[in-house]
């Protein structure tokens, strides 16, 4: 059974990938419908969760996001977990095609020993916390904060910034931010006076953004330090930095930090680069991070990092690891152990890496490439991968359909929903939360106060729906 004319698709992760997915679905078909469902309440994924407070710009994607969840032709399914809510039959049976936009759930290991010790997170995880992402709100961040006076970071991507710019300013300065309130509290007691951001490779080799990087150099509440010494570059490197416009201008602004005077200013930010981390020590708690020296050698035309065999070690009661995201596998699809990802070409799900297309089934953003690129990039991924979709529904015109015997109607998934008990949250319960925590955002002089606990964000909707 259908009731509408278009193809009805879902997509899976409510984040930059999933909308952009959402969009493009919706354009490729006048009468196209789309459900976009997420496991928590609220919407956008990361630009929520994983933009830094203290970077409201890069937030107003989210207008764009908005047109999408207030189209008519879409419906916002949050709350609904997949694997758990709606497996992949019922999504089969209930849709046309379904685009797995769910993003990397978790973080990279360093595989070096102490990496466990008490004081030693993820970045992803302090990412989580002071963004009040709701899994994350009972780390005790507070106790480790108040206890810590040297903080590293190890990385030398965009998280690696985001973290230290967190640690290094005021509470002042982020008291005007949507930074969730437990996080703001916790960080009014931190003793952090000195964070090192710690590369394995060289300044050329360096994942920032020269945006991000040099805001560094303009924190009112730390000063830079570079050593010179660290900023000569390997011939590889050299003609790495003049061949990239970003490695070159990231090499400038390293370069002029490393000429700057400290100006006496309460907290010292320090990159250090060449230096690959062999363990972290501790009795219990960690106390510092080992690391071993590098050589730079060009392989293949990679610059990758030797060891030396000379040691230096960094004292730190905080240490956050921040090496990268990985994605983790999805209940009844194939994964690529190795890349971290699902299997795909161009879009379409494979059976297994170089594989076979899976009918119906296409993925989106992270999940697809892996963590890399920023907001921006998952527009033309996710492009790519309902190119693919419009082109297999073209192909098949309801072959797929026939086979499982599918009712795609909306009518059939609330059902199905209902019978199990699970209470999705709508774009109106959404909108409705949003409003809410903006107008208690502008009372305190904030972009808004983020609900944290997953009941309260119900108990909102509850109280909406009731009044
Ligand atoms: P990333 O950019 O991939 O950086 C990861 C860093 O970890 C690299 O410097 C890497 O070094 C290092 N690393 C990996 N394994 C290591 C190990 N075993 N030991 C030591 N170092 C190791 O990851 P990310 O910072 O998590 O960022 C993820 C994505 O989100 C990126 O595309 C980033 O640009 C984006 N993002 C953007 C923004 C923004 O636009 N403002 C903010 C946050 C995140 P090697 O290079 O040597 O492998």
């Amino acid at each position: 059974m259908d009731d509408s004319p278009g193809p009805r698709v879902a997509v899976v992760g409510a984040g930059p990938a999933g909308f952009y997915a959402a969009e493009a679905v919706l354009r490729s078909h006048e009468t196209a419908t789309v459900d976009i469902i997420d496991r928590l309440p609220t919407p956008y994924g990361l630009v929520r969760f994983g933009v830094a407070p203290d970077h409201q710009k890069m937030k107003v994607v989210t207008r764009l996001y908005e047109r999408t969840l207030k189209d008519p032709r879409t419906r916002y399914l949050g709350n609904v977990t997949y694997g758990r809510d709606l497996n992949l039959e019922d999504l089969r049976r209930h849709y046309h095609a379904v685009v797995f936009a769910v993003g990397a759930a978790t973080d990279r290991r360093l595989g070096v020993e102490g990496e466990d010790l008490e004081g030693s997170l993820s970045a992803t995880d302090f990412v989580a916390w002071y963004n009040g992402h709701p899994d994350a709100a009972d780390h005790d961040f507070a106790s480790l904060l108040a206890g810590a006076r040297e903080a590293v970071v190890i990385g030398n991507g965009n998280v690696a910034i985001d973290v230290t710019r967190v640690l290094a300013k005021s509470v002042e300065e982020l008291a005007a931010t949507d930074i969730a309130d437990h996080a703001l509290e916790a960080l009014s007691g931190s003793g952090i006076e000195r964070v090192t951001i710690v590369g394995r490779r060289g300044p050329a080799e360096a994942k920032f953004t020269t945006k991000e990087l040099r805001e560094l150099g303009e924190l009112e509440n730390a000063d830079v330090e570079v050593r010179a010494a660290e900023m000569t570059l390997s011939p590889a490197s050299r003609a790495a930095a003049d061949a990239d416009v970003t490695t070159g201008k990231n090499v400038e602004v390293l370069t002029a930090f490393s000429e700057q005077p400290k100006l006496g200013k309460p907290r010292t930010v320090a990159l250090r680069f060449q230096l690959q981390p062999v363990g972290l020590v501790g009795d219990g708690k960690v106390s510092a991070v080992v690391f071993e020296r590098t050589r730079l050698e060009d392989v293949d035309g990679q610059v990758r990092a030797v060891s030396t065999g000379e040691h230096e070690t960094l004292p730190a009661q905080l240490v956050l690891k921040s090496v990268g995201y990985t994605g983790l596998p999805l209940p009844d699809l194939p994964f690529d152990e190795r890349r971290g990802v699902v299997p795909n070409e161009a879009g379409r799900v494979l059976d297994a890496p170089g594989g076979t297309p899976l009918p119906g089934l296409y993925v989106a953003g992270w999940i697809k490439r892996g963590a890399s690129g920023v907001i921006g990039t998952n527009k033309a991924d996710a492009m790519e991968s309902v190119a693919a979709l419009v082109e297999d529904l073209a192909a098949e015109s309801g072959r797929s359909a026939q086979a499982s015997g599918g009712d795609r109607t909306a009518a059939a998934v609330d059902h199905l929903l209902l019978t199990r008990g699970v209470d999705a949250f709508s774009s109106e319960d959404w909108f409705d939360l949003d409003a809410e925590e903006v107008a208690a955002g502008e009372a305190a002089g904030r972009p808004r106060v983020k609900t944290v606990r997953l009941q309260e964000m119900i108990a909102t909707a509850r109280r909406r729906r009731g009044g």
